[in-house]
């Protein structure tokens, strides 16, 4: 009774016995369209989820759900990165902080607890570092960011507001009250 293999692609080939029928069709497997499309589909799918494991390396970004009125956090900027919103900053956090998942992402439950998270892609927060008059953000300096509540922008969901000291160089001061 012959082994016959039939593939998806429409390939098909007849063989004595199991064992031909094994390499046969492994040796079909690298040159079937079937198979390289599905490897290519697979492949755009794991380089995905390597760009989500990138970003899960600045830790989850702090949206405006998370910045009740006098949430404050300070950290360290260690990195920064462009957003369609605009530019981001990955904060190291001494001590950590826990953030409710639900106020990072609809999709996300329970909290997450980290010393990576990020900031940025919000109007109140970029105008309050135009206001510092620091200039632009950089690698290195200190923020202690405040949010100080909500101005209704009258279009969708109300404006965060922030305080934010920024420290820079030698001007770093680690355990003064904000
Ligand atoms: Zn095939």
């Amino acid at each position: 009774m012959p082994y016959v293999l039939h593939c998806e692609c429409g390939w098909e080939k007849e063989y004595r016995n199991p064992v031909a029928a094994k390499f046969g069709g492994e040796a079909h497997i690298p040159h079937c369209p079937f198979y390289r499309k599905a490897k290519e589909m697979i492949d755009t799918m794991s380089m995905k989820r390597f760009e989500g494991k990138t970003e899960d390396a600045g830790g989850a970004i702090l949206s405006a759900a998370f910045w009740k009125q006098d949430t404050v956090v300070r950290g360290t900027i260690v990195r920064e990165f462009d957003t369609e919103n605009g530019k981001c900053y990955v904060l190291d956090i001494p001590g950590g902080l826990t953030v409710d998942g639900s106020a990072l992402s609809p999709k996300q439950e329970g909290s997450i607890t980290g010393t990576r998270f990020s900031l940025g892609g919000l109007k109140g927060f970029q105008m309050a570092v135009d206001a510092s008059g620091a200039g632009r953000l950089l690698v290195g300096d200190v923020l202690t960011i405040k949010a100080t509540g909500l101005t209704d922008t009258g279009k969708g969901s109300p404006q965060v507001n922030f305080r934010v000291r920024i420290e820079r160089g030698d001007d770093k001061q680690q355990d003064v009250p904000f």
